[in-house]
This record gives C-alpha cells, sequence and structure tokens, in this order.
C-alpha cells in the first residue's frame, strides 16, 4: 500500500477560523479575507497588532474545536482503504497544542488510530509516498510527492500539483 501523509492545520483543520474569532474579539474589527491571501495573517493585520497574533498559536486554547475542513472526514476515510494514512503535525513548535490536537483527532477522525499520527517538528523525517500539506517549507527535504493544499496565504506559490479542497484529493488519488 502507498501511504500519504497528512497535515492538520488549513488541511483538515480550520485554524484560520479561530485566528479571525480571535482576532475580532481583541480588536472589535473582523479582518477582511482578501487582505490575507498571498500573505500570512501576521503580516495582514496592522504592524502594531503583529507582535499579538503571533502569540496565538502559543496559546492555550487556540486549537481546540476547530472547525473541521469540508469534505476531509469523507474523502480520507476512502482514501484509507486504499492507502496507508498518516497524520503528520508540525506540533511540536506550539506545545499548548498537543493535547487538543490529539483530542480533535480522536473525535472528528476516530477511523485512524493514534499509531497514525505523527506530531513532528521538520516534517523531512516523514516517510511517505504523498505529504498533503499548505506549506511548501514543508517539502523540503521530503522525498515523496508533496502535494500542495490551497489556502489563502499559499495562492501565489508556484506548485504542482496543488489542490483547492477535498474532492480535489480525491480526483487526484482515488
Ligand atoms: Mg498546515
Amino acid at each position: 500500500m502507498q501511504r500519504i501523509a497528512i497535515d492538520m492545520d488549513e488541511v483538515i483543520a480550520d485554524a484560520y477560523h479561530r485566528f479571525f474569532e480571535w482576532y475580532e474579539r481583541d480588536f472589535n474589527c473582523r479582518l477582511d479575507p482578501e487582505l490575507c491571501r498571498g500573505r500570512y495573517l501576521r503580516d495582514a493585520v496592522p504592524a502594531d497588532h503583529r507582535s499579538h497574533v503571533m502569540k496565538y498559536a502559543h496559546t492555550e486554547g487556540f486549537f481546540k474545536d476547530l472547525p473541521v475542513m469540508p469534505d476531509s472526514q469523507e474523502v480520507i476515510r476512502e482514501l484509507s482503504k486504499k492507502y496507508e494514512i498518516f497524520i503528520a503535525s508540525a506540533a511540536m513548535e506550539f506545545k499548548m497544542s498537543l493535547v487538543h490536537k490529539l483530542e480533535w483527532m480522536n473525535e472528528h477522525f476516530p477511523f485512524i488510530p493514534w499509531n497514525n499520527i505523527v506530531f513532528c517538528g521538520s516534517k523531512s523525517i516523514i516517510n511517505a509516498d504523498y505529504l498533503i500539506d499548505d506549506h511548501i517549507r514543508n517539502f523540503k527535504g521530503f522525498e515523496g510527492q508533496g502535494i500542495l493544499f490551497t489556502s489563502p496565504h499559499n495562492v501565489n506559490e508556484p506548485w504542482s500539483p496543488r489542490v483547492n479542497s477535498w474532492r480535489e484529493v480525491a480526483s487526484l488519488l482515488l
């Protein structure tokens, strides 16, 4: 069986949702999604808000109960019949995320056992045929085929193959 490694944030878990929610809570203003296209969220906010928002992902609760990306559960369930599925999240960057990420996986992807969940640092350690991720930097040193999952921050990044949704992942791999 070929093996697919799948990132969490912005691939199966909607972390932008939490960022927008907390930003509105803290600054009483809704971020314009158009401003987030082609840049990181931290660069889409006024410069004097930057140091504050850069603490979000390091804060207790940021990764708790994130929305699930559309169609990801159904498509990954189908993929798991044909491929060996691993979840690979560079969660070591955010120590507060670990428990919430694991709880989130157990709640939303109960068909993926704990043995197939990898919380790591560099994804170059991941041994898989495919890596579905929203950051091109995670393909560096990865020996399989990187598949870029579209997220507002990466819309201008040149990469192929790129997928815009889990339906497109299904078309590509099923
Ligand atoms: Mg990600």
